[in-house]
């Protein structure tokens, strides 16, 4: 097997800032081709987070040191394996790595993911929320009228201007359904709970994401979610499968991302031990482009919330794959009718 990496830099439409996080306009991503020796090719991303201190240099250099010979679509648990032995992997190039390998094992089956998973994909089912990053007020509301057409929000919360940024959101939107997210920037259990209770009064917020630092005590997770008046997700505190059982105890849900989980197959098995757990389930992304965009489509069955919009907040994504017309996820129009269904715009 071959690798081939194609790096973007990808453009955005609004400096692109969260709660502790310095705002930027750029970002970029590598694009992981792998070739077997029938010719089949499998896509996958490393969209590389400034939140898990990973960046596309470190990507990069752990793609030149990667040895792909030995890999096989046909043994994805096996290739798996072997990508550990290069150790350390960065989680993002791991996503990228193993994205590949399933869109590969797809193709080889004739099958789209979705069903190479059993899960199938439901049309008109499932709604991305678009999401709002921190800004100021005006801008908000700018970017809320251009987002008419979305019919769920997400706010970055966590940041001094809270209060002033929903009442930018309510003006333009005085009803619409909004989620927030926190990113860790409440930091006691005590500020988080007046915030939740704050935010619990508009009446229409769906749930709230990381109230507290992923650092935060057990206790003090417990302590807020068995007060919480809205639904509270752990997103920084939920990376694999692994963190189910921590989550299942501090969360009423979580956010699920393939660059956290490092690719699909992970990311398929903690969103079902979450389910399994009770937890009610969500996947979220980065900054991405298509690829990475679709690859968590062909997960929707496994989700109750998709917030994959990391596609639509950039201008240049140069793949095609799953559309997001109006916010509604669909295969309808995708460029390739197996595997990963992306290709090159
Ligand atoms: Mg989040």
């Amino acid at each position: 097997m071959k690798l081939k990496l194609h790096t973007h830099q990808l453009q955005l439409a609004h400096k692109w800032k969260i709660a502790g996080g310095q705002g930027s306009k750029m970002n970029e991503v590598v694009v992981v081709e792998l070739i077997d020796g029938d010719g089949v090719a499998g896509f996958g991303e490393a969209a590389p987070a400034a939140t898990y201190k990973e960046t596309p240099a470190m990507v990069l250099e752990f793609y030149k040191r990667l040895d792909v010979s030995g890999f096989s679509f046909d043994d994805i648990p096996g290739s798996m394996a072997r990508l550990e032995t290069f150790a350390p992997v960065p989680s993002a190039a791991r996503c990228g790595i193993n994205t590949a390998l399933v869109d590969g094992a797809a193709k080889r089956a004739g099958k789209a993911i979705y069903d190479y998973y059993n899960l199938g994909f439901r049309e008109n089912q499932h709604v991305t929320s678009f999401t709002i990053g921190l800004d100021t007020p005006q801008i908000i509301r700018e970017k809320v009228a251009a987002a008419a057409h979305y019919p769920v929000l997400k706010l970055k919360t966590g940041d001094a201007r809270d209060r002033e940024n929903l009442a930018a959101v309510r003006s333009v939107a005085p009803t619409k359904p909004v989620r927030a997210d926190a990113n860790e920037g409440w930091k006691t259990k005590e500020h988080a709970m007046e915030m939740l209770e704050w935010l619990a009064a508009d009446g229409n917020i769906q749930f709230v994401e990381q109230p507290l630092p992923r650092t935060a005590s057990r206790e003090d997770f417990i302590w807020l979610r068995e007060r919480s008046p809205l639904p509270l997700y752990g997103d920084e505190s939920c990376h694999t499968v692994k963190d189910i059982p921590f989550c299942a105890e501090c969360f009423h849900g979580v956010n699920v991302k393939l660059v956290k989980t490092g690719g699909l197959s992970m990311a398929h098995d903690t969103l079902q031990a979450a389910r399994k757990a009770g937890l009610k389930t969500m996947i979220g992304c980065m900054i991405e482009t298509s690829v990475l965009i679709t690859a968590a489509a062909h997960l929707a069955e496994l989700t109750d919330h998709m917030d994959v919009d990391g596609n639509i907040l950039i201008t240049n994504d140069p793949y095609l794959g799953a559309t997001s017309k109006n916010g509604m996820l669909s295969f309808t129009h995708a460029p390739e009718p197996i595997g990963l269904r992306v290709a090159l715009r």
